[in-house]
């Protein structure tokens, strides 16, 4: 068995459909941790959360040859950056190609988004990641190896969506239906007997980025729920849906407590 083959996957959702059989090794594969913060205005969680193939597919709305690229390119860097740990989804920016595909891989994975200003985009990029970690400020880049997606590939995934193809004549509107189905062919062909026939870190590489800027963001916000994500857990006060939500029940510290005063007093406290 491959040593990048992860055998604790669970198996595949029964109305999974969209998860194709032969997907399987590339489902066991493409494994992610994920940490976020407990909640809205919660500190980090210390449990990571695992992410699946399958979830990537339901959240991008198909598999495609786009998306599972994306996951080898987001898994090569991870096996770098985070030598194979956690991605935390409330410290990282990320920087994709604006394709569907790509930036749903990097916003699912990396917990950026275009709406606070921590997915930005460049369409330079082709098929490859930048992941900065905003608290340290630690960068990389995975790129695709040049040449590894065949060209003719690539020139009718464009032609396929460039209207003035057709209406120069070049291509004929009625044929395009049976010209996708030959282009999702070879798509899947490609994945199946060369991608998924690799490991990541065979053709998506890696490297540490020094001092690099950024794209400007298309949108800059607050991201408000990671900003208590350095606070420490309580050393008094405990909710009884510590440390992972329970069925509720006595807080430690008690009802009662000193703090739960504190809080029925609301946050701007009377003056004495
Ligand atoms: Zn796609």
């Amino acid at each position: 068995m491959d040593e990048d083959l992860r055998d604790d996957v669970a198996p595949r959702r029964t109305d999974a459909w969209y998860v194709v059989d032969w997907l399987e090794e590339a489902r066991r594969r493409l494994v992610f941790e994920v940490r976020d913060t407990r909640s809205a205005q919660g500190r980090l969680e210390t449990h990571v959360k695992r992410v699946t193939l399958d979830d990537l597919v339901l959240f991008h709305g198909h598999a495609c040859d786009g998306l599972l690229r994306g996951a080898y390119a987001m898994r090569a860097l991870g096996d770098v950056a985070f030598d194979g740990g956690p991605f935390d989804r409330s410290d990282l920016e990320v920087v994709s190609k604006n394709s569907p595909c790509l930036g749903d891989v990097a916003a699912y994975l990396t917990g950026g988004r275009a709406r606070f200003g921590t997915h930005r985009l460049d369409d330079s990029l082709g098929v490859g990641f930048v992941v900065r970690e905003v608290s340290t400020g630690r960068t990389w880049e995975v790129r695709e190896e040049p040449g590894f997606f065949p060209a003719l590939i690539g020139a009718w995934e464009a032609a396929l969506l460039d209207d003035d193809l057709v209406d120069n004549g070049y291509l004929r509107a009625a044929d395009k239906a049976e010209l996708i189905a030959v282009n999702e062919a070879r798509q899947w062909t490609w994945v199946r007997e060369v991608l998924l026939a690799s490991r990541p870190s065979d053709h998506y590489v890696v490297r540490t980025l020094e001092d690099v800027e950024l794209p400007e963001p298309i949108h800059r916000a607050r991201r408000t729920d990671v900003v208590n994500r350095d606070v420490p857990a309580p050393e008094e006060y405990a909710s009884p849906y510590e440390p992972l939500m329970g069925s509720g029940g006595s807080p430690r510290g008690g009802e009662g407590s000193t703090w739960e005063l504190r809080y029925d007093e609301g946050p701007v406290k009377p003056r004495a």
